[in-house]
């Protein structure tokens, strides 16, 4: 369940407008009395569309003036290709923000990290002020976010909902299998793929899940490895800067850290690893088409 009256705080102002094509909730973050907190009006206008036939994002985000990763951001769980929106679905629709689902394990902390905004402001936003824990389901409104990783997750999966999205887009130097170490010159299996981009390119999670690792190790460099559902794990090496920490809950689609060449690398380039259960596997067999 989730509807939009969970972020009222008691003592907010909510008033209901009729609205061509939806429903407009207009509301404004109370001021936060005991504390003294801002008591200026941060309105969160939360709008309610439903897809008509013929209608693309672009419509929409234009018709009710959202950026379209905010509104991609809002409604991840019910969309499944961008370019083909299914009409009778309801969007939301935040004009100062985006809602988040809460996921299992997921701490306020790791949310406003993986939004690029500080707990504070989730707290203000949410009327959080007395509330010790937050659940799984619970919806929260992200003020002004400075990361969308929903949006960032579509986009490197051209646009559609898939099991992996690419870490970045590179040109792959080296497939998955047996080769000749480019390094030691010896017989070798490549456990992943390389994809050659300049040092300094932004590396994003490929699926949601949790940080089992960050730091240096041997070969790998400066690396990542994140732990998902299913048994799943990825690795992200070869890396010259870290924004995460074991432990982290990440989104698919989250920055992770930036490209480099550290440990064996011949040159600048990521080298990306899927596992399962111990195993690893073809990268390529589970990303979506190049
Ligand atoms: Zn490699």
């Amino acid at each position: 369940m989730s509807r939009p009256k969970r972020f009222l705080p008691l003592s907010l102002l909510f008033a209901v407008l009729a609205f061509s094509g939806g429903i407009l909730w207009h509301y404004a973050s109370a001021p936060v009395g005991a504390q003294g907190g801002p008591s200026s009006s941060d309105e969160f206008e939360i709008i309610e569309h439903q897809i008509q036939a013929g209608e693309t994002l672009a419509h929409i985000a234009q018709r009710f003036a959202v950026p379209v990763e905010r509104l991609v951001s809002s409604n991840e769980p019910l969309l499944d290709d961008l370019e083909e929106l299914e009409p009778g679905k309801t969007l939301r629709l935040v004009k100062n923000g985006v809602l988040h689902r809460v996921k299992s394990g997921q701490t306020l902390t790791d949310i406003a990290k993986t939004y690029g905004v500080s707990v504070a402001e989730i707290v203000d936003a949410n009327g959080l002020h007395d509330r010790k824990y937050i659940y799984p389901e619970e919806e929260l409104l992200i003020p002004n976010p400075s990361q969308t990783p929903a949006w960032r997750r579509f986009e490197l999966a051209g646009g559609k909902k898939a099991l992996f999205s690419w870490p970045l887009r590179g040109v792959l130097t080296s497939g998955f299998g047996p080769r000749r170490h480019p390094v030691t010159g010896r017989r070798d299996f490549h456990e992943g793929i390389d994809l050659e981009v300049p040092e300094g390119t932004e590396v994003y999670a490929a699926r949601a899940g949790r940080v089992l690792f960050a730091g240096y190790r041997g070969g790998y460099g400066l690396s990542v490895v994140l732990q998902h559902d299913q048994g799943y794990r990825t690795v992200y090496a070869h890396l010259s800067e870290v924004f995460v920490y074991r432990g982290q809950f990440i989104e698919g689609g989250q920055r992770l850290a930036l490209s480099g060449r550290t440990g064996n690398s011949t040159g600048p380039h990521l080298h990306f690893e899927i596992w399962r259960y111990g195993k690893a596997l073809n990268p390529l067999a589970l990303l979506p088409p190049l």
